[in-house]
């Protein structure tokens, strides 16, 4: 009889401590709660946001740092089908500042169904995203509290590492999918607060997104933040402000386009075609696609101006001019500005074991490039680590030998970038520029700039030989302005 009773106690311990929810499980539940239930969460088919905000302008705004620059958004709409994975979003975006595409609003529509990334452009036509853009927005439908707790509650996800932080608690998930996210939820009010996912950027390597999610409403028997603001590393990419929240309405056809269901999937860059011009004696232009390079011979050395985009471009760009010069060894990269588009091919040239010629204000965020984690795609620098040598200007320097002579100038006050550098041969009459002045560009919003820069200066210059577009006379220049009248 004593004996039946403590199998009992013992039995029924036991069963308790099988049953107690796991930390991990917990934490999902008590989100699912917190939303509205399990049950009401698992039903939700579609969502629809309706919003106001804006978008950062990520590695291209005046300087490494800063983040001022936005584009303001109206029209704004996210639709996702929740169970079929597919996601749209439209809007319409107005910088707030010079930007080299000009002021007007640009209306936008990207989306992703399952596998395939789609853009719309304002004229109906739709193209296929990239694969990096297809993996990014897959992503981007789980930054949403009602979407990461709906799959972290599907029985084939996987829960792990439950832990506090702060006043949030914790949990990675991995989807039935197979996509990783790490879920925040407050400690407090047990809504989530955060979804984090890893991503890969060619200048930042792997890098933290992050949506942040504030000001929860009621709709539709749900709670449902209103404030969702996006950060990818520590720039703010977006923050969007719910004026209307829909569930279950109709989300529209949400269904990839047929022309771009039907594109093949783009996986990384183009292949690079680099195109060699000699503009003078000791220096060459390498085109070939959009973003440009120049190679400056010295006497017993090599120099490049612009280590443009990617690998891909700046080690076939580094390999043209070793090609072109075999007999004498590149030793140095100088560099335009701090814009993605122009610094992604730093870390390659780094791993090529060139020195990098910049602008002060860009030597933190460069030995910070140059130091990043890129493990999600490793590229050259990855592969071939290497220390970073950097050489900074302030307003000028003259690199100069017995062959070859070239000053770099600060584009001082420049509305594009605070980071700009110029390269100026005096013998040659020859300018090197990016951005600040893209012959055959429809508005040139820096060219005032620039010309300001060139007469403080004092420069004599016949041709400008820019990193955008093809060589163009002075004279095209000078003419991007209105003819004084007085
Ligand atoms: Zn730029």
């Amino acid at each position: 009889m004593h004996r039946t009773l403590l199998l009992a106690i013992v039995t029924a311990a036991a069963v308790t401590a099988c049953t107690r929810t796991p930390p991990e499980q917990q934490i999902v539940n008590d989100a699912a709660a917190a939303l509205g239930g399990r049950d009401r969460v698992l039903a939700v088919k579609t969502l629809t946001i309706e919003a106001e905000g804006w978008n950062g302008n990520l590695g291209q705004d005046m300087t490494p740092e800063a983040a001022g620059q936005k584009f303001l958004l109206s029209g704004y709409k996210r639709s996702i089908d929740v169970p079929g994975g597919r996601a749209r979003v439209e809007q319409t975006r107005t910088p707030n500042f010079a930007y080299f595409q000009g002021q007007a609003p640009q209306k936008q529509v990207a989306g992703v169904d399952k596998d395939v990334a789609y853009n719309v452009a304002p004229n109906g036509d739709a193209t296929r995203a990239s694969n990096a853009a297809a993996r990014d927005r897959r992503a981007e439908i789980y930054h949403h509290p009602i979407t990461v707790v709906r799959a972290a509650l599907d029985p084939a996800a996987k829960l792990t590492n439950p832990r506090t932080s702060g006043s949030e608690r914790v949990v990675d998930v991995t989807t039935a999918g197979g996509l990783t996210f790490t879920l925040a939820i407050d400690s407090a009010t047990r809504l989530p607060a955060r979804v984090v996912s890893m991503s890969e950027n060619a200048n930042l390597g792997d890098v933290a997104i992050e949506t942040g999610f504030a000001d929860y409403q009621d709709v539709s028997g749900l709670k449902l933040p209103s404030r969702l603001t996006t950060k990818t590393d520590t720039y703010t990419t977006a923050e969007i402000h719910a004026t209307k929240q829909t569930v279950d309405g109709d989300a529209g056809d949400l269904a990839a386009p047929a022309a771009a269901a039907s594109a093949a999937p783009a996986g990384g860059p183009p292949p690079a075609v680099v195109t060699a011009e000699q503009v003078a004696k000791g220096i060459w232009f390498l085109a070939g696609q959009s973003h440009h390079s120049v190679l400056v011979e010295f006497n017993d050395h090599l120099m490049l101006i612009e280590a443009p985009q990617n690998d891909t471009r700046t080690l076939a760009v580094i390999a043209k001019a070793r090609e072109l010069r075999p007999d004498k060894p590149l030793k140095y990269v100088a560099n335009s500005h701090h814009h993605f588009d122009h610094s992604g091919g730093i870390r390659a040239a780094v791993s090529e074991g060139l020195t990098v010629i910049t602008h002060k204000a860009n030597e933190a965020f460069f030995k910070d490039v140059v130091s990043r984690a890129h493990t999600m795609v490793p590229d050259a620098l990855s592969k071939n680590p290497k220390p970073l040598t950097i050489e900074t200007v302030d307003d000028s320097v003259v690199i100069k030998d017995a062959k070859m002579a070239v000053e770099l100038f600060h584009i001082a006050g420049n509305p594009h970038a605070d980071t700009l550098l110029m390269a100026y041969f005096p013998a040659q009459r020859i300018l090197v520029e990016a951005d600040a002045f893209s012959p055959g560009a429809a508005v040139q919003p820096y060219a005032a700039n620039l010309l300001e820069n060139i007469k403080k200066h004092n420069l004599k210059i016949d041709r400008i030989v820019p990193l955008h577009g093809t060589i163009a006379p002075f004279s095209e220049l000078a003419k991007t302005q209105p003819a004084k009248t007085n």
